[in-house]
């Protein structure tokens, strides 16, 4: 059985039961190798977790920085995000939904 699910952000993903049906799975959701992260992306829709909490191996676990680590999915999720984002903001300005991320001089501290 696969779901569709649409994300806030309008794109959907597939998921199967396979894998994701066990929240104790021992091995990596991608393949048989034990787990050795835990994903600490963001939680799939209805998870009761703050996190993803997918565990992967090490092959399919992706560090992204001091502590944190993705599975393959999220990674990926992470990945065409951040793609689109930059493609809004060299394409055009009519899909610009977040603000800058860079405050500008104008905001300098007393
Ligand atoms: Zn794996
Ligand atoms: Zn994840």
């Amino acid at each position: 059985m696969c779901r569709r699910i649409v994300q806030p952000d309008g794109s959907v993903i597939i998921a199967c039961s396979r894998g994701d049906h066990r929240p104790r799975a021992r091995h990596c959701a991608y393949c048989p190798r034990p787990v050795e992260v835990l994903c600490d992306g963001p939680p799939q829709p209805g998870s009761k977790s703050k996190t993803c909490d997918k565990g992967v191996c090490r092959v399919h676990a992706h560090v992204v920085g001091p502590d944190v680590d993705l599975c393959w999915q999220c990674f990926r999720d992470r990945q065409r995000a951040e793609r689109e984002a930059a493609a809004a903001a060299a394409g055009s300005a009519a899909a610009a939904a977040d603000p800058p991320a860079d405050p500008g001089p104008d905001l300098g501290t007393v």
